[in-house]
């Protein structure tokens, strides 16, 4: 089933919530060169995040569906620049 302009609106609002939350918790930060989200392999900023994430989850969500979206985005997320891979 195709998905509606709501519910993709939706899946990236959540997206830049969580990469708010790990970029607040320290978990990813931004190449300085290129803006790429980079994971900063620091399991005790990811554990930070997740706890943001308890504390104020996005209204409509579970604390559960929270935390697994702060995981999901965290494990999107490469610990190099792609582009700076490529130079
Ligand atoms: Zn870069």
């Amino acid at each position: 089933m195709p998905m509606t302009m709501e519910r993709s609106r939706a899946i990236r609002m959540l997206r830049g919530w969580a990469i708010n939350v790990l970029q607040e918790a320290g978990a990813i930060h931004e190449c300085e060169e290129h803006g790429w989200a980079k994971d900063r392999a620091d399991p005790h900023a990811c554990q930070r995040a997740i706890e943001i994430a308890e504390q104020d989850p996005p209204s409509g969500l579970s604390l559960d569906e929270a935390v697994a979206e702060v995981r999901d985005v965290l494990d999107s997320i490469g610990d190099t620049c792609p582009e700076c891979v490529e130079e």
